[in-house]
């Protein structure tokens, strides 16, 4: 019978120094002895890819694709060179090898690429020859033999693409927090750790700034059934199991997003603007209608690039966040989370709707506390409350 066969991902923290990666290494053995199978997959050591994104907008501030893709993919293939180099010395074989030689094929869309396939013969081949096989993150190549990569955080899409294509038994995302948390634990004080969240639920979570899950990997593992956990490198846990597409009942979580900014437009332009946004392929994460002005707001390099088309049209800029309550969300809900936040002396500039989240657009540097207050009164206080009925029912 062949062994188990899982897939790890360890992100930049978790091999930020040769240290850390001498751990890694030392956590992959541990597996490997255990009777598993193992791919690992790599993303660049902390820091690593912003030092390479700065050092290319020293010379282009919007620099040339294709080049920056060769620029961004070095990153991984460091992290995975030494990880090898920490294996040997321990006494286990490996190889490592990057997007291309493991045929992790994408489309043409440079810096924002998606996998359309991947070969797993080559992996397996090592796998069959005892070999732990570590593979770069966040890169590939297209049709024309061109390095691209998946867009931030696409180490993770990484692993759960190759964890499909291999059929592993699982696909383990060691990251430097202990799983999943209700929110940001670094931001929410109160932020509790998940024992399981449906991929509905992440999904969302992900579009709407919960970074510990690179989006189109919650996407594909949930499309291909790909049994999905995320732990902590740093210390031994359970982490959250990612399984199952049925929300619980009532709210989830709290996402955010800072340092966003926001375009304002007449609104009768709305067709042509909306036109020339999806021809782009520019990301909008929110967009409001609001007397005779049309707002959209997204990431500062999506806003570039749309002023850079729009630039006629636009009547005001401003730098904005966005916090998201995920959940079951009602009418009521959303003017009482307003509510809380004028309580807090947190003014309200607009929000959006969608099917399992609201969003409140806000100041920027108001995000925190906003997220904190909306967290303890939807989560919190919520727990606390049923906590209490059930004692109530026990008597
Ligand atoms: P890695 O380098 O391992 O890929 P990331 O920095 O991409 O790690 O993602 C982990 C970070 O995601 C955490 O340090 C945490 O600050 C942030 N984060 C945001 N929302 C959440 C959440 N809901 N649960 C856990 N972590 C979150
Ligand atoms: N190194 C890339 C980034 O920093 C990819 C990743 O870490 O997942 O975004
Ligand atoms: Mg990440």
């Amino acid at each position: 019978m062949k062994k188990p066969l899982i897939v790890q991902k360890f992100g930049g923290t978790s091999v930020g120094s040769i240290e850390r990666i001498q751990n890694v290494a030392e956590q992959v053995i541990q597996a490997k002895l255990a009777g598993n199978r193992l791919v690992v997959v790599v993303s660049a050591m902390s820091g690593e890819t912003n030092r390479l994104v700065e050092l290319a907008k020293q010379i282009d501030s919007v620099p040339n694709a294709r080049e920056f893709d060769v620029l961004l993919s070095t990153g991984e293939q460091v992290s995975m060179a030494l990880l090898a180099m920490a294996l040997s010395k321990l006494g286990h074989h490996s190889v490592s090898l990057t997007g291309h030689q493991a045929q992790i094929q994408t489309n043409n869309q440079h810096n924002h690429a998606t996998i359309s396939d991947i070969n797993p013969q080559v992996i397996q081949r090592y796998l069959d020859d005892d070999l732990i096989v570590i593979v770069a993150g966040f890169q590939g190549v297209n049709a024309l033999g061109d390095i691209t990569t998946l867009g931030r955080g696409g180490s993770d899409t990484t692993a759960v693409t190759l964890a499909g294509a291999l059929s592993a038994d699982e696909c383990q995302i060691y990251t430097d927090v202990a799983g999943v948390y209700t929110a940001d634990p670094r931001i929410v004080v109160n932020a509790r750790c998940l024992e399981k969240i449906d991929f509905t639920t992440m999904e969302v979570m992900s579009k709407k700034g919960a970074k510990v899950l690179h989006l189109p990997c919650v996407t594909y593992a949930g499309e291909n059934d790909v049994p999905l956990r995320v732990l902590s490198s740093f210390e031994s846990g359970p982490g959250t199991l990612v399984k199952g597409r049925d929300p619980e009942p009532g709210i989830s979580g709290v996402a955010l997003q800072k340092r966003l900014l926001a375009i304002s437009m007449p609104l009768h332009q709305k067709p042509r603007i909306d036109q020339q946004i999806k021809l782009c392929g520019i990301e909008i994460d929110c967009q409001i209608m609001d007397g005779s002005d049309y707002t959209l707001i997204a990431q500062p390099d999506a806003i570039h690039r749309a002023i850079s088309m729009l630039s006629d049209t636009v009547i005001e800029e401003t730098q904005v966040g966005l916090v998201t309550v995920v959940g079951e969300i009602t009418a009521s809900l959303i003017s009482q989370s307003q509510q809380l936040l004028n309580l807090a002396e947190i003014s309200v500039l607009h929000f959006c709707e969608d099917k399992h989240s609201f969003t409140l657009v806000i100041d920027s540097e108001a995000i925190d506390k906003a997220a904190n207050v909306l967290h303890d009164n939807y989560i919190i206080t919520n727990i606390t409350v049923s906590r209490e009925e059930k004692l109530a029912y026990l008597g």
